[in-house]
């Protein structure tokens, strides 16, 4: 056996297991086919509820803490709305994932980057083998697919496929004289700017990042004349919008199989996207922390597989991503009273900031907005469940 374990991908998600498995005294491979540092199609919001799950601060990776938010509904009028404290952290993903591989590379990790994974084998002694594109090898006796959204592993082992999936574009806008005062610390959202979604203005140190996204069965291919027609509607120049990407996010059925054997699925491989707001970075650090544990016990003999990693997801992760599903659904069936009362209502600002700050969860939301949220929210989440449950793609395990 050539190491403990291997872990395909090194976002987030996959330098954050690698972490916290080597920290617990394995071996352990990251691989990456690109190389670092490599940057992602993302905002780089890192809220501080995510932030507040690692053991180290992401401080030299800050571009800009984040207290404010420019909120509006398509063209209507634009309402500012402040916290007290901190909400959201701004990054750049080829600085953070850097940093995270780093940290990983401390705690005992060995990095190979630019070795892209080609396929991934589950020998009938339940061990794997992990093929590069240059014809080498490795085996393992633990695999973990965080491989992002299209990940080989999740298709060679037979873990499902996103259910739906949203579909965002993003660029960036140059500041070289610092950004517009009222980005520094605030972000503009433009709810409902497109079906099912939203656009938005990040704050970075030198420029600010612009993007669109929403279902993709909705925004179909529209999304690079959504994306002019938003900076045209903050006074960007569409012109000076440079490198322009676009890429899917997927969502996971609740439930989906996470681990099987010695294998497991994380962060986007999993689909663990937040429904309503899109944040992935937050699904892809708590899957990379819930999934060490698991290994562990499997590594020592305690156990013949990793599903208390599933059981876990089950438990704590997939309750708030379902609860985030139904609001979503009760949202964008009729935007304008929300963003009304987000912009104009304590009741309903004072929440989402202590939702993002980690200090509230999504089913404490459902909870306290009483029986009137609660009573609409049923049928529109059961009709959500309908529609996952219509889409959803019969993945069967190979394992
Ligand atoms: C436009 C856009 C904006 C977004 N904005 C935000 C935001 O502001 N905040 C937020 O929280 N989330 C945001 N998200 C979601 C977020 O980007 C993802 O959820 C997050 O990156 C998931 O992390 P991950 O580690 O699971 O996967 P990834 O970050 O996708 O990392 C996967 C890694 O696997 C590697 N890889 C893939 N295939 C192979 C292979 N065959 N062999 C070896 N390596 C491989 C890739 O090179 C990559 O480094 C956004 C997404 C999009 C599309």
């Amino acid at each position: 056996m050539d190491t403990d374990v291997i872990v395909v991908g090194a976002g987030p998600a996959g330098s954050t297991a690698a972490r916290e498995i080597a920290s617990r005294g394995a071996d352990v491979l990251l691989l990456d086919r690109a190389k670092f540092p490599r940057d992602k199609p993302c905002g780089g919001g890192v809220t501080i509820r995510t932030a507040g799950l690692l053991p180290f601060s992401l401080d030299p990776v800050i571009e800009a803490t984040v207290d404010t938010a420019h909120l509006r509904l398509r063209d209507g009028k634009e309402v500012t709305r402040h916290h007290t404290r901190p909400m959201t952290y701004m990054t750049q993903r080829s600085r953070l994932d850097h940093f995270l591989v780093e940290r990983a590379e401390e705690a005992g990790v060995e990095f190979r980057d630019g070795q892209a994974v080609k396929q991934v084998l589950r020998h009938p002694d339940g061990t794997f083998e992990v093929r590069h594109r240059d014809g080498s090898a490795h085996r393992a006796r633990v695999v973990i697919g965080a491989d992002g959204a299209n990940g080989v592993v999740r298709l060679n082992l037979g873990y499902e496929s996103p259910v739906e999936s949203a579909v965002a574009l993003e660029g960036n806008i140059s500041f070289p004289d610092g950004i517009p005062e009222r980005y520094r610390s605030g972000i503009a959202l433009n709810l409902s700017f497109v079906p099912g979604g939203y656009g938005w203005v990040f704050p970075k140190g030198d420029h600010v990042n612009v993007g669109v996204g929403g279902w993709k069965e909705q925004v179909g291919s529209n999304l690079r004349r959504d994306l002019d027609r938003f900076c045209e509607l903050y006074g960007f120049d569409t012109a000076s919008v440079t490198q322009l990407r676009g890429h899917h996010l997927p969502l996971a059925r609740p439930g989906a199989l996470v681990a099987a054997g010695g294998s497991a699925v994380i962060g986007d491989a999993a689909s663990f996207v937040d429904p309503l707001s899109g944040e992935g970075i937050h699904g892809a650090v708590a899957s990379g922390i819930a999934v060490a544990p698991a290994v562990e016990d499997y590594l020592a003999g305690r156990v013949n597989s990793l599903s208390g990693y599933h059981h876990l997801i089950t438990r704590e992760l997939t309750p708030n991503i379902e609860a985030s599903r139904a609001l979503m659904e009760v949202f964008h069936a009729a935007p304008a009273p929300f963003v009304w009362l987000l912009q104009h209502s304590n009741r309903f600002w004072d929440p989402a900031g202590e939702l993002v700050r980690g200090e509230l969860e999504y089913s404490a939301i459902v909870n306290r907005f009483g029986p009137l949220v609660a009573a609409s929210l049923r049928p529109v989440a059961k009709l959500a469940q309908w529609r996952t449950g219509r889409r959803q793609f019969a993945g069967s395990m190979s394992h």
